[in-house]
């Protein structure tokens, strides 16, 4: 790593400015890397973004005026101890007496101003407040009066909504958002002096838009007619998805603007950034909308959105919107979850840095059971605050990040799907306990790069020339590569290469050919033929002479010399039974590469591994990655090991003055596919923590256990027994300078 500082050095030495480095005569430390601003991304911004831990949003619907009761929300808002409040104002509905002709007043709104009133009630409790208007819809005197500004569909019609059948959509790239709701925004932002406006589906809603204003501005910035295929590797197609999203950009721009000018504190936030990239350039503060979970979905995936964000936000805010309901695409939205789901899905934002924004649809409740459910987990967050104001995430591996991957590679083939690569890799992380982060394509340069010891890229298959170049950089450097599949095989607009854009690292090319799906093919497991040593990536196979193989394989050509502990049995028939003989028991084919480069480490397997674990969930596969993970460490040290059964979410983060280690508990019958019944608690559980190099602890404590205990160390490792956890625990470690 650069300037002699051990990766590892660089990693744990941390401590923001203004926490340990005041006391006199301690060792300079290193700021951490996360708090040095990317290029092009600024740092935390000034004004008032951080200050706000727990979030509260309220929805009203049309009939609230003069049915719901502020007060009430005003008193509950105080119970949560939340220090921000997103308030429905206007768009769809006004909820305050606007003068915006066509901004259509509340039926019932009468000579009130629900609005104005819980505004004010909110900054008499001294919390921020931010207007949320909601542009996507309007009724038909609008459609009548502006027929320009309402969203045409592929055949010509208008469209109505969805939903709503009286409704129509409005277009979001035409001067419905940039003239109309632009005047909307100014009057709130000029008569409430809020802190920011944060626009619910501000983007196209409902499929393409035909209109006129959008076939007149696709052609004046491209030259060509607006495209029919949805096709993303579809020329046309890529510059439509390109130009709507800096059309986005713009609007985004102009909002910002215009709200600036009437309150310099106060920003546009948008409900979902036009690409994760222009958030990474323009957002002071951003949240997920992951509600709760939907389908089949572990409850990491609110976690997973945390790392999407913070891979492009850094240090500054992000925040985490659920809802307490059910989120199906029914969408029964006055509806109530368990507690233990709500709890889990929460923790798993937190665990995850992420901060709780509750959002409740409605001022008037039908089912009041989830309200002291939130007002418990606001009053755990409130309590321990300190230990979840975050300056940065202790991880050793970063998972690559590929939003190009996600829109212009379709798969190799009908059955892959990029998507579950990521999936695959990121349950395998895990199940392997190892705290991990993402990191963005759009910003691999060097100080987020060498945050990292290791860098995976799951079938990151679309990377640019210049992308492939910061990773080959990256390992020169001394970083390791775990990269699978097609990863760097196509450029960054899907298009594919006819080697690998990282064959050399790899040090294997591209043989032209992606087999599968493949029927009953194995993988044959050796230890070296001259030692009769297992490798170490076999950790745990000892027993196994072969595995199953995935699903796809890409066919590949070495370059130089490689171990064989991984090599390919070809498919042979599965049926009739009297045919299920391997017709080749052994090849020479490896499904594993493993080559050592400097002080990194790469390992290229040519295999779907990580989606076949997604799809198969074979512990075999997610033993191999964790071994292949591990191996890939080298010689660094993992910051965390949890030993004791269970499934569960390891992070660990630094604070200014101390450091903790989250435990979320996804031990449960219903991991996949919730809602969660019941908890089941798990431990006792052995934890060891590396305490970075010139520091060192002075108090543990286990915050929902309410416990404390004098730290056990030993070589930098402070050891602790968690007895139980139930959903969460977090152990907290206060840190001092060590003396020299
Ligand atoms: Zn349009």
């Amino acid at each position: 790593m650069p300037n002699e500082i051990s990766r590892r050095d660089f990693l744990y030495v941390t401590a923001g400015a203004g926490g340990l480095l005041g006391a006199a005569g301690t060792p300079a430390l290193e700021l951490d890397a996360s708090q040095i601003p990317a290029s092009g991304t600024p740092e935390v911004p000034a004004g008032w973004f951080d200050r706000p831990m727990r979030w509260v949003q309220l929805t009203l619907v049309e009939n609230d005026p003069g049915r719901f009761d502020a007060a009430f929300w005003l008193d509950y808002f105080r119970r949560l101890h939340a220090d921000a409040a997103t308030l429905s104002a206007g768009g769809i509905v006004a909820y305050y007496p606007t003068d915006v002709p066509l901004h259509h007043r509340s039926t019932w709104l009468g000579a009130t101003d629900p609005f104005g009133e819980l505004v004010k009630g909110c900054r008499a409790m001294q919390m921020n407040v931010v207007a949320r208007t909601d542009p996507h819809a309007v009724r038909d005197e609008v459609r009548q009066a502006h027929p320009d500004w309402i969203s045409v569909n592929r055949t010509g019609e208008a469209l109505r909504h969805w939903a709503n059948r009286e409704l129509w959509v409005t277009c979001a790239l035409g001067p419905y958002n940039f003239e109309f709701m632009d005047q909307v925004h100014r009057e709130i932002v000029t008569r409430y002096k809020v802190d920011g406006i944060f626009a619910n589906r501000w983007a196209p809603q409902g499929g393409d838009c035909y209109c006129l204003h959008c076939q007149k501005n696709f052609k004046a910035a491209t030259g060509l007619e607006l495209p029919r295929t949805s096709d993303p590797r579809d020329p046309g197609r890529r510059q439509y998805l390109e130009w709507r999203t800096a059309r986005l950009i713009e609007l985004w721009k102009r909002w910002d603007a215009t709200v600036q000018a009437a309150n310099p504190e106060a920003r546009y936030i948008p409900n979902g950034p036009p690409s994760m990239k222009s958030a990474g350039e323009l957002a002071a503060i951003q949240f997920t909308d992951n509600q709760a979970r939907r389908g089949l979905t572990p409850p990491w995936n609110n976690g997973r959105r945390a790392k999407e964000l913070r891979s492009v936000m850094g240090r500054r805010p992000i925040g985490g919107i659920f809802s307490v309901g059910v989120e199906e695409p029914y969408r029964w939205k006055d509806s109530v979850q368990s507690e233990p789901e709500i709890q889990l899905w929460v923790a798993e934002g937190t665990a995850n840095g992420m901060r709780p924004w509750v959002t409740k649809f409605s001022g008037v409740l039908y089912d009041r059971r989830w309200l002291p459910v939130v007002e418990r987990i606001y009053e755990w967050h409130y309590r321990h605050e300190s230990y979840l104001r975050n300056e940065s995430p202790v991880a050793a591996i970063g998972l690559l990040y590929s939003e190009q991957t996600g829109r212009y590679h379709p798969g190799v083939a009908t059955g892959d799907r990029t998507e579950d690569h990521v999936l695959g890799m990121y349950h395998a992380l895990i199940e392997a306990r190892m705290p991990f982060e993402l990191v963005h394509e759009a910003f691999l340069t060097p100080d987020r790069l060498d945050r990292f010891k290791v860098v995976v890229l799951a079938d990151a298959a679309a990377l640019s020339n210049a992308q492939c170049e910061a990773i080959r950089r990256y390992v020169e450097r001394g970083g390791s590569v775990v990269a699978t599949f097609a990863s760097s095989l196509y450029d960054e607009w899907g298009q594919q290469r006819k080697d690998f854009g990282l064959a050399d690292v790899f040090g294997v090319s591209f043989a032209g050919r992606i087999e599968g799906p493949m029927q009953n093919s194995y993988l044959n497991l050796d230890s070296d033929p001259s030692t009769k040593k297992h490798h170490q990536v076999l950790r745990g196979l000892e027993d196994a002479p072969r595995i199953i193989n995935g699903v796809f394989r890409v066919e590949v050509r070495p370059t130089q010399e490689f171990p064989s502990p991984v090599t390919l049995v070809p498919s042979y028939p599965d049926l009739p039974m009297e045919d299920v003989y391997p017709r080749v028991p052994r090849t020479q084919t490896r499904e594993l590469y493993l080559r050592e480069v400097g002080r990194g480490r790469v390992a290229y397997i040519p295999w779907d591994i990580d989606r076949t674990f997604w799809e198969v969930l074979s512990p075999d596969h997610g033993k191999l990655l964790r071994n292949v993970l591990t191996w890939a460490m080298s010689q660094e040290p993992a910051p965390v090991e949890v030993d004791g059964r269970g499934a569960m979410d390891v992070t660990v983060w630094r604070q200014r003055n101390s450091m903790t280690v989250h435990l979320v508990n996804l031990t449960n019958p219903m991991m996949m596919k919730g809602p969660l019944r019941e908890i089941i608690p798990i431990g006792p559980l052995t934890v060891r923590v590396r305490v970075a190099n010139g520091l060192r602890a002075t108090k543990v404590k286990l915050l929902t256990a309410g416990t404390s205990a004098a730290p056990q160390e030993a070589g930098g490792v402070i050891t602790t027994t968690v007895p139980t956890v139930d959903v969460h625990e977090v152990i907290a470690i206060d840190l001092e300078p060590a003396r020299r």
